[in-house]
């Protein structure tokens, strides 16, 4: 079993597909990659956004519904979404946001400069700059020039209670290091080439989050194949973790499990990846379903609202 390969994909909430979209690929510059349903709930889409191809590390997705309640960020969930930017781009950030008319602020964080601002839901979101950072395939007919894109995530902000127990898991099962502490911030590094940071803010008695529209949902962490997936499955189980049985997600295998101060993860392959079932040319274009779903397709699009891709090349 290799040590976790960082983050694969992170899901979130949203009330507002359309703005939504708008958001993450005219504002932010992420490749609306898939627009397939949630399998567990087919009336309500799933969209991913992500590099040119859908590269594991660059995968955030949501999941619509159009009535839910605005979420309440408190431990036991994820607080901010960081993405790497190169150091030269922080200039070329603030000012495109501010254009955009989105407030934001510049942090510094062990030593490298943090631009910190929300999507429209006000979910965190943050550019952290850095050398240290991976070029994924860049999306050409994307708005933002090659040089300042979004290169893959950076990391995720856990709220927790107590570090210790998630530590463990962290250093233990996934095989991160501790490489890091600011203040409340302590921070460990995966074994990846990029996409493997996980921060932890310390908050004992913090009140707990509660999932809404701007909530992250789960971060899913990358495993290179099946049989991997389940020694991952055996070693969580074996550790006390309650992790599931593994569910066909299409595009990558998961197991989900929640880690000790209650963040729910996944852990998920690399295999098959989005271009499972369309080609790069024409991805996220068109509602795609598994085979399980395809005969209940005309009543899923009935129900699902309309949107429109209109920056799609
Ligand atoms: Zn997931």
């Amino acid at each position: 079993m290799n040590r976790i390969q960082g983050i694969h994909h992170i899901t979130c909430m949203t009330a507002n597909p359309q703005q939504n979209l708008d958001f993450y690929t005219k504002v932010l510059g992420q490749r609306f990659v898939k627009r397939t349903v949630n399998f567990d709930d087919p009336g309500t889409y799933h969209f991913y956004y992500g590099d040119n191809v859908g590269s594991p590390g660059t995968i955030m997705t949501f999941f619509p519904w159009a009535h839910i309640a605005k979420g309440r960020r408190g431990n036991g969930e994820t607080l901010a979404t960081s993405y790497a930017i190169r150091p030269e781009s922080v200039d070329w950030w603030q000012k495109w946001l501010t254009e955009h008319e989105i407030e934001h602020t510049l942090e510094t964080r062990f030593s490298e400069q943090v631009v910190v601002f929300a999507d429209p839901e006000d979910m965190i979101i943050e550019l952290v700059a850095t050398t240290d950072s991976y070029v994924p395939a860049h999306w050409e007919n994307g708005p933002i020039p090659a040089e300042h894109a979004l290169q893959s995530f950076h990391s995720v902000t856990l709220g927790v209670h107590d570090a210790t127990p998630t530590a463990a898991l962290l250093t233990g099962s996934f095989g991160y290091e501790l490489v890091g502490q600011e203040n409340n911030r302590v921070r460990f590094k995966g074994a990846g080439e990029y996409a493997q940071y996980i921060d932890l803010l310390v908050r004992p008695g913090h009140a707990r989050g509660r999932l809404g529209a701007g909530s992250v949902h789960h971060v899913a962490f990358r495993t290179v194949d099946d049989s991997e997936q389940l020694e991952y499955m055996q070693a969580l189980r074996s550790a006390g973790h309650m992790a599931t049985d593994v569910k066909d997600r299409q595009y990558f295998h998961s197991i989900y499990f929640r880690e000790p101060n209650g963040t729910l993860f996944e852990v998920a392959t690399d295999a098959p990846g989005f271009l499972y079932d369309e080609p790069v040319e024409s991805l996220g274009a068109e509602l795609k379903l598994p085979s399980w779903l395809e005969q209940h397709r005309p009543k899923i699009e009935e129900i699902l609202p309309e949107i429109h891709l209109d920056s799609y090349a």
